[in-house]
């Protein structure tokens, strides 16, 4: 029997790794399909306090473990494939195998990249469509690339992007950005990055040869069809939260992320939930660590006022 699992390794996860670790729970901590979480596919974070000359996410989250794992959490390479949350103490599954029991769980789970849901598209993934520019940018040298979206993510890939492409045209649906101001001043000032505006994604094309060879693209004021030639198409059109395993065992929203009552505690008492799984404004790696930790402490003091 565990005091705490936490699922998810996240900034979110791995502060609550940290807090309860410390507080002498010894964590468990089932670290996904993706450990460290999406700060894993990002290059430079720039804006994570105490950090001046900027960290590589990858790295930013590794710190993170090993502080987690110097106060005593184990964090394992598997991850949370059922939970049943009938009764305390609550049961969580691992990967389809063992099953472990928790007097309290902290979810941390995230969001992953969310795709248009076109057949061509799902049939290129991995044959010049991504959802990862750091993953897979190296791969399109002297290409032109498209990115989908107007948000931050959307214009973040672009510019990263540019070190390698010839020319990233940004798909955007509306004319304007949805992304902050630094962003867009950045990306109008990069001379590699066009917009092609009030555009949808009609079709993937490859003509035959497997790979993205361009893409239909459908004016939506005007109806009109182009063709854009691009060799890849990167999606930058915000994320989905990983509630799936749950089976809506605590309440959620209309879109999937977990809905929390008052502080970080979920619909069932002796279950939280912190980070993006939850956060549909925010989506910091710094709000996540921020709502870690907290999770963390009502973990502990559900705890304690349960005499365990
Ligand atoms: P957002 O939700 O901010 O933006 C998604 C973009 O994709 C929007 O422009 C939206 O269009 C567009 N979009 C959504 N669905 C579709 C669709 N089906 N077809 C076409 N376009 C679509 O998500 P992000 O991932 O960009 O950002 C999430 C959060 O993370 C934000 O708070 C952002 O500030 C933050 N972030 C911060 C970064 C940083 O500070 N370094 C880097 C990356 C993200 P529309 O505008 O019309 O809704």
């Amino acid at each position: 029997m565990r005091k705490v699992v936490i699922i998810g390794s996240g900034p979110a996860g791995l502060t609550a790794a940290i807090y309860t670790a410390r507080a002498g729970l010894e964590p468990l901590v089932l670290e996904g399909i993706q450990p460290g979480g999406q700060l894993t596919t990002t290059t430079e974070v720039e804006n994570f306090p105490g950090f001046p000359e900027g960290i590589e996410g990858p790295e930013l989250m590794e710190r993170m473990r090993q502080q987690a794992q110097r106060f005593g959490a184990q964090c394992e390479f598997r991850s949370a494939s059922k939970v049943d949350f009938s009764k305390r103490p609550f049961k969580v599954e691992i990967d389809g195998e063992e099953e472990v029991l928790a007097q309290t769980v902290i979810l941390a789970t995230g969001a992953s990249a969310q795709y248009l849901g076109l057949e061509s598209e799902t049939r290129l993934k991995g044959h010049g469509v991504s959802a990862c520019a750091t993953c897979d940018g190296f791969f399109f040298r002297g290409k032109d690339l498209a990115v989908i979206g107007g948000g931050d993510t959307a214009l973040e890939e672009a510019s990263f992007l540019t070190h390698f492409a010839t020319k990233v045209t940004v798909v955007h649906r509306r004319d304007k950005l949805r992304a902050s101001k630094p962003m867009q001043d950045r990306a109008m000032a990069n001379p590699k990055i066009e917009f092609a505006w009030d555009s949808v994604v009609d079709e993937v094309l490859d003509e035959g040869t497997g790979s993205v060879t361009g893409l239909r693209l459908k004016n939506v004021k005007t109806g009109e069809l182009s063709v854009l030639p691009v060799q890849g198409m990167f999606l930058g059109i915000g994320h989905i939260p990983n509630t799936e395993f749950l089976a809506k065992q605590v309440e959620l929203d209309e879109k999937g992320f977990i809905l929390t009552k008052k502080n970080t505690e979920t619909s069932v008492p002796g279950v939280f939930a912190c980070g993006d799984v939850v956060d549909t404004r925010y989506r910091q790696a710094i709000t996540a660590a921020g709502t870690g930790c907290a999770a963390a402490i009502d973990a502990e003091r559900f705890l304690e006022e349960h005499g365990e």
